[in-house]
């Protein structure tokens, strides 16, 4: 399990380095990076914080994703999640994250 950071997006910002429970990004250069990788248990804070949507998460084939790729769109309250399938189709997944706590 992991994210991948997109370089060319990200604004050094640091609100993912603020939101990892697990301490594992850092900032270099400007960039934020994953410095721990090993150790992200995934539980995407990153992405819901990043105001640019540079980091992406692994879906793994250990938990049926296949190598598929997620990542997050953010309207409003509305939080898109996207599955960007390893042969290139996309799944969406939109959830109020107000209502995020009923499930
Ligand atoms: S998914 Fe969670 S544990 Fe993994 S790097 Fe992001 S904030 Fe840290
Ligand atoms: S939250 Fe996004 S833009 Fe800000 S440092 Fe992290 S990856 Fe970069």
């Amino acid at each position: 399990m992991s994210i991948r950071i997109h370089k060319e997006s990200c604004i050094g910002c640091g609100r993912c380095i603020e939101a990892c429970p697990g301490n594992l990004i850092g900032l270099m250069e400007g960039k934020a990076k994953i410095l721990i990788p090993e150790d992200c248990w995934g539980c995407t804070s990153c992405l819901k914080e990043c105001p640019v949507g540079a980091v992406a998460y692994y879906l793994g084939a250990d938990m049926g994703g296949r190598g598929a790729v997620m990542s997050i769109e953010k309207e409003k309250e509305i939080y898109h999640w996207k599955i960007h399938m390893p042969k290139g189709e996309i799944k969406v997944i939109s959830v109020n994250r107000k209502n995020a706590n009923q499930y």
